[in-house]
């Protein structure tokens, strides 16, 4: 098969990863990809966004699947173009792509489907968006409805901070028209887990529950970025919980999606907080997480192009994962600077191999200098992966390879998959 995976960070670097080890694969490429996708695929200078010229692309190289990694072009109808020209692809229509592009959507797929989740009111002007903050003590939730990456969402503590944030996203447009409403949420406690499925319209195949840490300091202080490490699986979900999950959350959104004749396939990401009335969904995502899915696919034991192939065509039936039961822990090392703006073009030495056993080093924000040589070019960098007996192994071997890796300003965190929410610090 000749596989095209679309996007350029971490999570399209381990999505060519392990397609590539597939005996099914035959030649893959990777659009725009970048320096760690180049030692294992050909890498497309298109941009991801580009629709046009990737379904072009796709159709004159006779590409015979899909797999978009990022939501930017699924929103765009990425996913729509490549099935028009007859071409499985791994990810959702636009139409059901908004279940990320739009919070207002999401929650009326969740209203309809009767799936737990934060109280809410969506707003298009300030005084009753204001009313609303100000009837909730300002404990509130303020998100952007509309893309705007990562960033649209403000957890407030008073009534000064929701009226910052929904003034600054309703009034100054911060995030240009993904602001154009806001949805105010009830402010949800517990601890956050990353549930994602793969999905063929119908039937879901949930994969390793992951828990993500989105600030930049240890013990998830600072501000909130991209995400900063992730590992799988986590110890506040259990077999029961996550066929809880399954049942009460991800199969009721697809079934909703499917009776509305925008069937939901690739994968679908939900956030969820644990609360003490059970798991309630914060959002969802129409693609992989990342970081989460460079340590999930650490862990993914048997071949997953049968399981991407199987969501791309509509039947996911046959198809069974094999996971490993080793946990995986992934650091995500950051450029001096991040998440605000960053200093580029710095010498990364010791990221390309050999890796002690278990560990592996996906790459995100980093080009290749015309002396050949890696330098940073982004915020998040790489993520450096491992495998472990137990969790705390594979986080000893994670940041055992971090250690082999320099760059200057390099930031990362000390306390990815050292403690879990609810465990002893
Ligand atoms: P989202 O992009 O909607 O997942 O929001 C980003 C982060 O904001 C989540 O990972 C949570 O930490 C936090 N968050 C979102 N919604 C809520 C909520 N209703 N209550 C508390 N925290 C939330």
């Amino acid at each position: 098969m000749r596989i095209l995976v679309v996007g350029g960070g971490g999570r399209e670097h381990a999505l060519v990863w392990k397609i590539a080890q597939s005996p099914l694969a035959g030649k893959v490429f990777c659009a725009p990809g970048n320096p760690g996708t180049a030692r294992l695929a050909e890498n497309v200078a298109i941009p991801a966004d580009d629709v046009d010229a990737l379904s072009r692309w796709a159709v004159e190289n006779r590409i015979d699947l899909v797999v978009v990694g990022p939501e930017g072009p699924l929103v765009l109808g990425l996913a729509d173009r490549i099935s028009a020209a007859g071409i499985p692809a791994f990810g959702p229509s636009a139409a059901a792509a908004q279940l990320e592009g739009s919070k207002a959507f999401a929650k009326e797929v969740m209203r309809a489907a009767s799936i737990p989740t934060a109280d809410h009111a969506t707003f298009d002007a300030l005084g009753p968006a204001l009313a609303r903050a100000r009837a909730a003590h300002g404990r509130v939730v303020v998100k952007a409805d509309g893309l705007a990456a990562g960033k649209g969402v403000v957890v407030c503590g008073n009534l000064a901070e929701a009226e910052e944030a929904l003034r600054a996203i309703l009034v100054d447009r911060v995030h240009g028209e993904a602001g154009a409403r806001v949805l105010v949420e009830e402010r949800l406690e517990g601890p956050e887990v990353s549930v994602i499925a793969l999905v063929d319209g119908e039937r879901v195949l949930v994969l390793p529950p992951a828990q993500d840490h989105k600030r930049i300091f240890d013990g998830d202080r600072g501000p909130n970025t991209g995400g900063m490490g992730a590992f799988t699986p986590t110890p506040t979900v259990d077999g029961a919980l996550l066929e809880d999950v399954r049942d009460r959350v991800l199969l009721p959104t697809v079934r909703e999606m499917k009776r509305r004749g925008t069937p939901f396939r690739g994968a679908l990401y939900a956030g969820i907080m644990l609360t003490r009335d059970g798991p309630k969904v914060l959002e969802f995502n129409a693609r992989f997480g990342d970081p989460e899915t460079q340590p999930i696919l650490m862990r993914m034991a048997g071949d997953l192009l049968p399981a991407l192939l199987g969501a791309a065509q509509g039947d996911l039936s046959p198809v069974r994962l094999e996971i490993d039961p080793r946990p995986a822990v992934g650091v995500v090392m950051a450029a001096e600077g991040y998440p605000g703006r960053v200093t580029t073009g710095d010498a990364i030495d010791g990221a390309e191999g050999p890796f002690p056993p278990g560990a592996q080093i996906f790459v995100a924000g980093a080009r290749r200098a015309a002396d050949g040589r890696l330098v940073t070019s982004g915020g998040r960098v790489l993520t450096v992966c491992a495998l472990g007996a137990d969790r705390a192994d594979a986080a000893a071997r994670a940041y055992e390879t971090v250690a082999r890796v320099r760059f200057r300003g390099a930031q990362y965190r000390r306390d990815i998959g050292r403690t879990g929410p609810g465990e002893a610090t």
